[in-house]
């Protein structure tokens, strides 16, 4: 199957090794015997519909990219909503995922709006919250390890979901425990590293979600051996649980 990837301002909002998550895509799909197509839509190009589009991803960004993209993203939020509603997967980090939610409110005190795609809202803090991080995702009954860096801190709304528990780290605002939001098949996360080379169960997850939305069928992807995968999880994992969230 061809599964259908769009890289949203690519040429912005790219740190921590945000293209390493998309290589990962592209290498399980290909295991599989899945070819990941990548396409980018930067300021001024047209989002596909979301019959063209099978699987979205933003990465993150200091505040001044995020305040060069966010005028042009909202004029795509209703397209990106749409395509949310529709069963397109999509995978938001960091910058990228405050830009998901209602607004973004940056240290200058500047409100960026965002695209409203994920219940929460995100008001930057003066200490910046910087470490390794460790997640139990007990909707999937698995952990997520990353590495985080924000001034942000996020507010999830009514309804809102997380996407874990915080074992170690700060997460979304350093106190509520929680970390992350998802809603129908999008994904917002701080964990950077980039995120996907050490958690492949999350990867596999976004790959079924874009092959059912492609296909209108569930899928389950076979298992990959996953040895480096599985040692970078637990490198990381312990590296958060003895240091994650302490600035
Ligand atoms: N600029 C945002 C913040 O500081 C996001 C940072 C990032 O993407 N790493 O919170």
């Amino acid at each position: 199957m061809k599964i259908r990837l769009v890289h949203l301002y690519a040429d912005y909002l790219n740190i921590y090794a945000d293209r390493g998550n998309i290589a990962v895509l592209s290498g399980r799909a290909r295991a599989r015997g899945h070819e990941l197509e990548v396409s980018t839509v930067s300021i001024g190009d047209q989002v596909p519909a979301a019959a063209d589009v099978d699987l979205l991803y933003v990465g993150g960004g200091q505040d001044r990219e995020q305040a060069l993209v966010a005028v042009d993203l909202a004029a795509k939020g209703p397209a990106l909503r749409d395509a949310v509603e529709e069963g397109v997967a999509f995978l938001a980090v960091c910058g990228g995922y405050q830009l998901l939610g209602r607004f973004y409110r940056d240290r200058a005190g500047t409100e960026l709006p965002g695209i409203g795609v994920l219940p929460i809202h995100t008001l930057a803090g003066e200490q910046r919250m910087i470490g390794d991080v460790l997640l139990d995702c007990a909707w999937a009954g698995e952990t997520l390890a990353g590495f985080e860096n924000h001034a942000g801190r996020t507010y999830l709304e009514a309804g809102a979901e997380p996407l874990g528990r915080v074992i170690a780290g700060f997460g979304n605002d350093g106190t509520s425990g929680y970390e992350g939001c998802r809603r129908l098949r999008a994904y917002g996360t701080y964990l950077h590293g980039p995120l996907l080379p050490r958690n492949g169960w999350f990867a596999d997850r976004l790959l079924e979600e874009a092959l059912a939305h492609a296909t209108g069928e569930e899928h389950e992807l076979a298992p990959l051996p996953d040895e480096l995968e599985a040692t970078a999880h637990a490198v990381s994992s312990d590296r958060a649980r003895r240091r994650g969230g302490r600035s």
